[in-house]
């Protein structure tokens, strides 16, 4: 198996659930004890967060890509960076290993491709959904086109990932707030809707609907491409 280098931590409670997905992923093709060859640098998120409120993106760029190299250097041969929004400075940090980088980007696009959708609404950060990395990636490599909510949804699907998810809080009436959102986007024509946010299903379920319009739930992807790099099954 391949050994994978995992940039996590950006929030520790999303990276938990990649680590249960991976390992669960790795366990079940290949059965028996069988767990995932991984490295793990976890950062401290506080670091993290104030170099993006302060829009510092070089030096998280810089500070995730120190960690990338030291995970090279201990032994990991790819590279997978457990956030959406930190895949703003992906060419940063790329530029200090020679890491193969297993992009969120993919992972979502691939599944969305392959389910025909065409125009999606993006649920996440400020960052990921004001910014475009993603939604260029997205349109460049799977012709999608993306929208994001109306400003104040933006606002308050910002805040309650920061304030409540990445701090382990599940609130009922920010449920409700998400899946009033997921509306508006569907209303207005989005044929699916990308929780673009690692956090985001820790609320809300893909899988326990009824949803206006196909949830693609980027943490479970993601984590599904690490299992098929790990065990040598990528695409
Ligand atoms: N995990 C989140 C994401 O997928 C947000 C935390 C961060 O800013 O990295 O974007």
């Amino acid at each position: 198996m391949n050994m994978l280098g995992l940039l996590g931590g950006m929030s520790w409670e999303s990276t938990s659930v990649y680590y249960r997905l991976i390992n669960q992923g790795v366990a079940q093709r290949l059965g028996g004890l069988t767990s995932a060859p991984l490295l793990l640098h976890s950062v401290n998120f506080d670091t993290v967060a104030q170099l993006q409120r302060e829009a510092r993106w070089d030096d998280a760029g810089a500070l995730l890509g120190h960690a990338a190299a030291g995970l090279e250097r201990a032994g990991a041969r790819g590279l997978l960076i457990a956030t959406n929004t930190m895949h703003k400075v992906a060419l940063l940090i790329q530029q200090h290993s020679r890491l193969p980088l297993l992009h969120i980007g993919d992972a979502t696009g691939r599944a969305l491709h392959a389910a025909g959708r065409r125009r999606v609404g993006l649920l996440g950060t400020r960052f990921t959904m004001e910014d475009d990395f993603l939604r260029h990636y997205l349109q460049q490599h799977f012709d999608l086109r993306c929208e994001v909510p109306e400003a104040a949804d933006r606002d308050e699907v910002h805040r309650i990932i920061f304030e409540e998810l990445c701090q382990g809080s599940l609130v009922d009436s920010s449920h409700q707030r998400y899946r009033q959102v997921i509306s508006h986007l569907a209303d207005r024509g989005c044929d699916a809707v990308v929780l673009a946010c690692t956090e985001i299903s820790l609320l809300i379920d893909p899988a326990a609907g009824p949803w206006p319009v196909p949830l693609f739930d980027t943490t479970a992807l993601h984590a599904q491409a690490a299992v098929d790099w790990i065990t040598g099954d990528t695409p």
